[in-house]
């Protein structure tokens, strides 16, 4: 039985009609970039995460990088985050002009460790960037706690965690800015680049609002440099159709994590466990394994596919060289050594799920 990290297929299969008609109503109304569609997505979105605004643009990469700017980080100031990230994190942050600061993580939620983070302020630090790596909410209120006494801002990367809660709150909506991406392969995945910023702060919708598009705040007037950074209409129009089936598909994905961690408990395998006050969405399900490469190559022989997230951390891509690093950090090295992540989409089925977990109790 083949076994693939992901289905997007076998999703369209499911929607198709839905998809097909409100792609066809964009074309009808020639509603491209931005129109509509997008403005009844951006309602939508700001109203699942309980954030007073939203404003779609083009990638998760465009949201962290506008969202910075909004907040008023500037050339030669410091941002801390994670370095066990996709490496759009450290890019905006460097579109910015302004350098990353890595620190370790904390392997309980593989998010960043607050006690890291207080040790890395400096009076350069102007905002902190937790990442809800995996679909776990990272540690949020002793990040607030720093960033409060400090006077930072937090901007969260919530592109893996779409409906994830902390303390029963939306991730995303927790801090001054948060971010998401609707890359295809996503929680809530478009068809092709998308992204959004939620926030409470109407200062800074405005501000992110008028950088996406080019800084134009009157017919052909423009305040400031600004992007092309708008959602397209067809994005828009494809986001509406799968964002109420959401919550139905992150409760798929948590029904699977429950099923391998009871088959899975009585194996050496370290499985990914939820901090008493998160609930995650497994965007993955990253477990870890010191006989990682040989445990991975059994499942590959059994046409069962795997991803390592992530096999180098930003502190040693090549592309980053340079960066600011606080210290050694050495929890993200030992997860990059040894991080699995099992296939986890809503339509694994229950016989590929019991498959998986046969050929993984196979190699113990
Ligand atoms: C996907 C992702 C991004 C970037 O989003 P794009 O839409 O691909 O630009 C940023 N951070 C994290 C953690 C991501 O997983």
């Amino acid at each position: 039985m083949r076994v693939p990290v992901l289905d997007l297929p076998a999703q369209y299969a499911a929607l198709r009609e839905e998809i097909d008609a409100a792609l066809q109503q964009t074309c009808r109304n020639a509603a491209f970039a931005l129109g509509y569609q997008v403005e009844k997505f951006e309602e939508d979105w700001a109203a699942y995460c309980n954030a007073e605004h939203c404003i779609a643009v083009n990638s998760g990469t465009d949201a962290l990088h506008l969202s910075l700017l909004a907040v008023g980080l500037e050339p030669g100031q410091e941002v801390i985050t994670s370095p066990m990230t996709f490496i759009a994190t450290c890019e905006a942050i460097l579109y910015a002009g302004a350098t990353p600061v890595l620190v370790d993580i904390d392997p309980a939620t593989n998010g960043l460790d607050p006690a890291a983070v207080e040790e890395a302020v400096t009076d350069r630090t102007r905002a902190i960037l937790p990442v809800h790596i995996f679909g776990h909410p990272a540690d949020m209120d002793p990040v607030l706690d720093i960033a409060a006494r400090h006077d930072l801002a937090v901007v969260e990367d919530a592109c893996q965690a779409h409906g994830a809660l902390y303390k029963g709150r939306r991730v995303g909506a927790i801090g001054d800015a948060g971010c998401f991406s609707f890359y295809p392969t996503k929680n809530l995945g478009a068809y092709g680049e998308g992204g959004a910023v939620v926030t409470d702060d109407p200062d800074i919708a405005g501000r992110v609002r008028d950088l996406r598009a080019h800084g134009q705040t009157g017919p052909y007037l423009h305040t400031m440099i600004g992007y092309n950074a708008r959602m397209h209409g067809f994005q828009g129009a494809v986001l509406n159709v799968k964002l109420p089936y959401l919550d139905e598909w992150n409760a798929r994905r948590r029904a699977i994590a429950e099923r391998y961690g009871t088959a899975l408990a009585g194996t050496p395998l370290s499985l990914p466990a939820e901090a008493p006050w998160a609930q995650s969405v497994y965007h993955v399900y990253p477990t870890r394994c010191e006989a990682r490469d040989e445990f991975r190559a059994h499942l590959e022989d059994a046409d069962i596919a795997t991803v390592i997230h992530y096999p180098i951390p930003m502190h040693r891509q090549p592309a980053l060289g340079g960066l600011v690093r606080h210290g050694d950090l050495p929890e993200a090295e030992a997860l990059a050594e040894e991080e699995l992540s099992l296939p986890m989409f809503p339509e694994l089925s229950d016989e590929q799920l019991d498959y998986v977990i046969e050929t993984v109790q196979d190699f113990f």
